[in-house]
């Protein structure tokens, strides 16, 4: 099949290492034949608000056409550490507070949400929201307890009614579970924990989705990551495929957080949609 969306693109705007400018963007996606494609930059919590801001003014003074779209790529933070941040309460460490408190202990049991309210989104002019889980929300860093963290998380973004789309399903479990975050080395991450993501799990993120009709995404980067075990990749179809057979649809983004798309990632995964049975009704447009 071929790949007309891509809704999940970094400008130069987001706070990660992200450097595209939107001119390259649309010059780039409208000679891969994208019928609708939307930069998403980060923002994890309010401290990230001046990027999106930065993004939409870029935007709207951009000359562009009707199928370039301004959307946002959210992470499920805690209350606790939205609450900290908005206080000024935190101590600037590693990155902290640009993704959040990723460098204390916060507490376990704080609510999953995300850091932008329904009246910002609509100031920002924001026509759709892409929420992904990047982080344990201080859990313990062993399988189980990263399973059941990651769960939590996607299961409240897919309940939240500002979230359009679930991104990367799964993506970083790998290093939670390993204890990554905490050590920030290399040997602390168990890709185990991707290929053996309990069944039970993806039975219910299924029914959240198809229940609060959110589409969950296919997210290229992440499906062609070299980084990541054949087993994993092989995994993450899988899943989709028998979520596809439920009757969940799909979005596409790239990810793309380089200077440049890399049209290679899109001919090669027009291949593995084939492969695993996917067809463009699988897809949810959102625009046409
Ligand atoms: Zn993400
Ligand atoms: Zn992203």
């Amino acid at each position: 099949m071929k790949i007309k969306q891509n809704l999940h693109i970094h400008s130069q705007h987001s706070c990660d290492s992200a450097c595209a400018t939107l001119a390259d963007i649309q010059k780039e996606m409208l000679s891969c034949g994208m019928s609708e494609f939307g930069i998403s930059d980060h923002l994890h919590t309010h401290y990230n608000l001046c990027d999106i801001q930065g993004a939409r003014n870029d935007f709207l003074c951009a000359e562009r056409p009707a199928s370039f779209h301004f959307g946002i790529e959210v992470s499920s933070v805690s209350k606790w550490e939205c609450d900290q941040i908005a206080a000024g309460n935190y101590e600037r460490k590693g990155d902290d507070p640009v993704y959040g408190l990723r460098f204390v202990d916060g507490p376990a049991n704080s609510p999953a949400q995300i850091g932008i309210t329904a009246e910002e989104i609509k100031e920002l002019g924001i026509e759709y929201v892409i929420a992904g889980v990047h982080w344990p929300l201080y859990s313990k860093a062993d399988r189980e307890h990263a399973w059941e963290d990651y769960f939590n998380q996607m299961l409240a973004m897919v309940k939240n009614p500002l979230v359009t789309i679930l991104a990367h399903p799964w993506d970083s479990v790998e290093h939670a579970a390993g204890g990554w975050f905490q050590s920030r080395d290399v040997k602390d991450i168990d890709y185990g924990a991707i290929a053996e993501v309990p069944q039970e799990y993806n039975d219910k993120l299924m029914n959240a989705l198809l229940e609060y009709d959110k589409a969950a995404e296919i997210n290229l980067g992440v499906l062609n990551s070299l980084r990541l075990p054949e087993v994993c990749r092989k995994k993450y179809w899988t899943m989709l495929a028998q979520w596809r057979e439920a009757g969940v649809k799909f979005t596409f983004g790239t990810d793309q957080h380089a200077a440049h798309n890399n049209p290679a990632v899109l001919a090669a995964s027009e291949l593995l949609l084939d492969f695993y049975g996917f067809e463009d009704e699988n897809i949810k447009y959102l625009f046409n």
